[in-house]
């Protein structure tokens, strides 16, 4: 069995749709998930907004947009009345029940229900797809077996269970078709696996139904190994291990949602990424399996903020880090990368939403500046300690750059520097000049 993932831009018009439909129509035994046609999760994220802020109006004047464009997709979807009617008819059921906010009191809670609706078009309007090209589809929604606990992680035993007996419901011989980033939390209530998470949907079905393969379709040839916006010639990885994947998802690559490796790499599921509009690339195939040492890419990640303390009192003395990072836990964010001295502490984190009263509470604790717009440039590979050179290639490479923080040896896998976000583009064409061009 597998499992096959298909991103909004590969789902993204008629045409695209049509293809996904053709790539699996050569496959037997799977699982398809599906995001929002791309553009729509943005757009209901608005629309929310507006009706949290009580502008009824203009929400409503975007929900209708929203379907008209939708409804003009249909005759191009279709190819006969019997399906265009139906699809017409989903569509419009589903804007009428986003315009039904308009016409009650707003909370923040329903903002999720909202963002639902984009699967739960695109399923369906893909489910009817495949219907009318007589594949014997089924229609497995998400919401009745996807669960997150209180910590917002997937409740992986509540999910077999439920999963496994949505399965044995399951009439139909073809593919069987559910809905990605959506789910249910700990209270029932519907949820989400933020942004990007239908990836994520994909390999918790594929680890929990011990999937041979979990395929992430989407509009690259795989993993570069550096940036294809500020690099010319880069190249696709074809083999990656978990943990470097791991790495490079976290760290700027955005074709794949940083935790969605984190089931597959524990299932022992190897995860292959594929091009939607090159179907015939093997793409880059991300397993346990050995793959070889040195550097294999560089990715980038904007928008961090770079945080120091620094006291004397450290000097000497045991239990400052706890107390720093008890600050972080208390307001839930997370550290990307720590150095330290004898005296100071710096380290980075890339959510800025309570930044204001971490700092305040970490003035108790010593001196402390704070520096925005940086970026962590990060090179991931197999680096063993004993191998020499390593360390003195990247700083060669980037004798140019100014360098804020740099750290070494948290794992074999990364190598991260910070500096100023101006300074992003140079150092990616610097470090693929001297890493990947010898
Ligand atoms: N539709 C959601 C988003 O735009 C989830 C996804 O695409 O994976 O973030
Ligand atoms: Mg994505």
């Amino acid at each position: 069995m597998k499992v096959l993932k298909f991103g909004g831009t590969s789902i993204g018009s008629p045409h695209r749709m049509k293809n996904v439909l053709k790539i699996i129509n050569d496959e037997k035994d799977i699982i398809v998930v599906l995001s929002a046609i791309s553009g729509t999760t943005d757009e209901l994220i608005n629309i929310a907004g507006l009706l949290y802020r009580g502008n009824k109006k203009e929400a409503s004047m975007k929900a209708d947009i929203l379907g008209k464009g939708y409804l003009k997709l249909i005759p191009e979807i279709y190819d006969t009345n019997k399906y265009r009617k139906e699809a017409e008819s989903v569509i419009n059921t589903h804007i009428d029940y986003l315009r039904s906010f308009t016409l009650k009191e707003f909370s923040k809670k329903q903002e999720k229900t909202i963002l639902a609706q984009g699967e739960l078009m695109s399923t369906a309007l893909f489910f009817l797809m495949a219907k009318e090209h007589e594949m014997d589809p089924s229609l497995l929604p998400a919401l009745n077996f996807m669960r997150i606990d209180k910590d917002g992680e997937p409740d992986m035993f509540y999910i077999r269970e439920n999963l496994d007996r949505e399965l044995k419901n399951v009439q139909g011989l073809g593919p069987v078709i559910t809905q990605g980033y959506i789910c249910r939390n700990a209270y029932g209530d519907i949820d989400n696996l933020k942004r990007g998470g239908s990836d994520f949907t994909a390999t918790i079905i594929g680890s929990v139904l011990t999937a041979d393969e979990i395929q992430i379709w989407t509009d690259i040839n795989g993993l570069h190994n550096n940036d294809p916006r500020y690099i010319d010639h880069t190249e696709v990885i074809r083999e990656l291990s978990f943990d470097e994947a791991a790495e490079l998802a976290y760290f700027g690559a955005k074709i794949l949602h940083p935790s969605s490796v984190v089931p597959a790499r524990s299932a022992n599921i190897p995860v292959r990424l594929k091009n939607s509009m090159h179907p015939e690339d093997e793409g880059t195939i991300i397993s346990s399996a050995y793959s070889s040492s040195g550097y294999k890419a560089i990715a980038a990640k904007d928008g961090i903020t770079a945080i120091k303390i620094k006291s004397d009192r450290m000097l000497l003395a045991y239990g400052f880090l706890r107390k720093i990072f008890d600050i972080f836990e208390l307001y839930k964010t997370a550290i990307d990368m720590i150095t330290t001295s004898e005296v100071a502490v710096s380290l980075t984190i890339d959510d800025n939403t309570r930044i204001k009263p971490i700092i305040d509470d970490l003035k108790n604790l010593g001196t402390v500046e704070f520096e925005s717009n940086q970026t962590i440039i990060c090179i991931v590979g197999d680096f063993i300690a004993e191998d020499t050179g390593t360390t003195v290639e990247i700083f060669n490479a980037l004798s140019k750059i100014p360098l804020r923080m740099i750290s070494y040896g948290g794992s074999k896998h990364n190598i991260s520097l910070l500096t100023n976000s101006s300074n992003k583009k140079d150092a990616l064409n610097a470090l693929h000049e001297h890493l990947f061009k010898k």
